[in-house]
């Protein structure tokens, strides 16, 4: 039977040293991190993912600002906004929820964020960076997931890991973490042949699809880790994730619930981001002697 991979207690682990560092930072220099997340229209996920991030800057110490905008507003406006933004030396990161009502082109709104405040790291110039392993802001979802390993002092270096999703959110920078800690990475997607075959040499198998019950315990190696970071709702309203819990947890080693898994550690990833975007604000004003 897998050993249950608790991302609650591996987030506020994370949350508390954050905050500890935070309060340091602020008898320093007086100030603290700031965080603008902004929401448009009715999304009903949308909203608490929001809410909780507004509760996870008030456990940090950080400050923050949330704007809830109709559906109704314009591209311009919400460009307009982020410009604002941008230029408030009180805000370190702006983070634009996902997804955006259709008439707005979320690429132009993600450029429009100054880099330095893309806390979410989907601005080209960031993605560029993790590719190429030089990175100060973290792609959260996969970094909280490298962080469970971590945590669990489950190595990574030389294994077969099978990332199942290639979205640029997840999956692609999901891959570049494993490889630049050493692992051997296979992506998988939907014109994958043959898919159980590969998920079955997997020692690490991280599932990003969006299917319920998707991975089924016959594409789980024996003694596999198993992370799964698809959010999905049943038809009774309640949570799961990609992965048959039930069955694979009796042939994996670890495995992560959901929720309670990754899902927490994305929220700390941001804060972690947000918390670097101020160290680095900080450092350059020093530097400038302001
Ligand atoms: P996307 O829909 O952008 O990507 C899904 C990926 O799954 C695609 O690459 C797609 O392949 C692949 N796929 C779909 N069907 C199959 C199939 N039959 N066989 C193999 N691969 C398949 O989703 P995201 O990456 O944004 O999110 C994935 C899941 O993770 C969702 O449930 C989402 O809610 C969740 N999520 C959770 C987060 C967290 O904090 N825990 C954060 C972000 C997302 P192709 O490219 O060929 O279409």
């Amino acid at each position: 039977m897998a050993q249950k991979i608790d991302g609650k207690e591996v987030s506020l682990f994370i949350k508390d040293k954050i905050k500890n560092e935070t309060e340091k930072l602020k008898n320093k220099t007086g100030s603290v991190p700031g965080l603008a997340v902004i929401l448009v229209g009715n999304d009903s996920a949308s909203h608490v993912y929001v809410r909780n991030k507004k509760l996870a800057c008030e456990y940090c110490g950080f400050y923050s600002e949330s704007y809830e905008l109709p559906e109704s507003t314009s591209q311009q406006q919400l460009l307009k906004l982020i410009d604002t933004l941008n230029k408030n030396n009180n805000i370190d990161g702006i983070l634009v929820q996902m997804p955006l009502p259709a008439h707005i082109d979320a690429d132009t709104v993600i450029n429009a964020i100054l880099p330095e405040k893309d806390v979410d790291a989907f601005n080209p110039s960031n993605v560029g960076r993790i590719m190429l392993g030089e990175y100060s802001f973290l792609p959260c979802t996969p970094a909280g997931v490298m962080e469970l390993l971590k945590y669990y002092n489950i190595d990574v270096s030389g294994k077969e890991c099978v990332v199942i999703g290639r979205s640029n959110i997840v999956g692609k920078p999901m891959a570049m973490l494993l490889l630049h800690e050493n692992a051997t990475v296979t992506v998988c997607h939907s014109r994958t042949r043959e898919l159980a075959d590969v998920t079955r040499r997997a020692d690490i198998l991280v599932c990003a699809v969006g299917h319920p019950m998707f991975v089924t315990a016959d594409m789980v190696k024996d003694g596999a880790v198993v992370i799964d970071v698809g959010i999905n709702r049943k038809p009774d309203g309640k949570l799961c994730g990609d992965v048959d819990f039930e069955s694979v947890e009796k042939k994996a080693s670890f495995i992560t619930p959901v929720p309670g898994g990754v899902g927490p550690m994305t929220i700390s990833m941001l804060m972690q981001n947000t918390l670097t975007s101020y160290k680095l604000k900080v450092k350059r004003s020093q530097n400038n002697g302001i």
